[in-house]
């Protein structure tokens, strides 16, 4: 099965695209944190995304397309994945139907998260990560079980994200509905869109998109 998580910034892809990896086997595929590892490690490419990615703009599709072409041509990717936070834009939606065709594979769903602007806004401003394994959580909403201790890991190092911040946070969801949100009706003409409620608790989500996967499933 390969899936798109879609929706805007801080609408819970992430989230509830690592609760699919755990539950179905697939493998999660976030361009984001493909591309903040490149910056990590310091590649020209990922400096270059860097600064992009820190004022909340998009990054070129022909870097995003490049990373993406070279990932899922990996071995575990054979089983299926789920994309999170690509594609961005038509250009981008339009090179991956390309890809799947080249590689024999298929598209089995697009899952949007539909959730109201206000509630993006609480979302971001209170994420953040473990440092050791990724994990999310949120100030609020997702705190660890145990006070600064990851629940996954047991680290106790935490990190929150530079584009984080209320106005980077306004421009990436300006970037959003103008780059991104046409992919809405893309999805829908191939009759490929699953919109779910992602105003609900974390595990309520979790428990509509697996409602929708049994089905596609039959
Ligand atoms: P995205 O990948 O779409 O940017 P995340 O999955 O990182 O979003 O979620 C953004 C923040 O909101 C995180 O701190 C996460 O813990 C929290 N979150 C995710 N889903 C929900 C939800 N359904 N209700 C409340 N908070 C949520
Ligand atoms: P995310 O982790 O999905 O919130 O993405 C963080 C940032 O990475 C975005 O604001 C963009 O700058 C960049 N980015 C991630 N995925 C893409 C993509 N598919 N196309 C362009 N830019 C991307």
């Amino acid at each position: 099965m390969n899936l798109i998580v879609l929706g805007p910034p801080g609408a819970g892809k992430g989230t509830q695209a690592k609760i699919i990896e755990d539950a179905l086997g697939l493998v999660q595929l976030s361009t984001g944190d493909m591309l903040r590892a490149a910056a990590r490690a310091g590649t020209e490419i990922g400096l270059q995304a860097k600064e992009i990615m820190d004022r909340g703009d998009l990054v070129s599709d022909d870097i995003v397309i490049a990373i993406v072409a070279d990932r899922i041509r990996q071995p575990d990717c054979k089983n299926g994945f789920i994309l999170d936070g690509f594609p961005r834009t038509l250009q981008q939606a339009a090179a991956l139907d390309q890809l799947l065709t080249e590689q024999n594979k298929s598209l089995s769903a697009v899952i949007e998260l539909k959730v109201e602007d206000a509630a993006l806004i609480e979302r971001i401003s209170g994420r953040f990560t473990c440092s050791d394994c990724g994990e999310g959580y949120h100030d609020s909403f997702k705190k660890p079980r145990i006070d600064g201790q990851c629940d996954k890991c047991g680290g106790t190092e935490f990190t929150r994200r530079p584009d984080d911040n209320a106005e980077t946070v306004r421009n990436r969801l300006m970037n959003y509905y103008r780059d991104t949100s046409p992919l809405l009706g893309y999805y829908f003409c191939q009759n490929k869109l699953k919109s779910v409620d992602g105003m609900a608790a974390i595990d309520d989500v979790a428990k509509e998109i697996k409602g929708v996967l049994s089905s596609l499933r039959g």
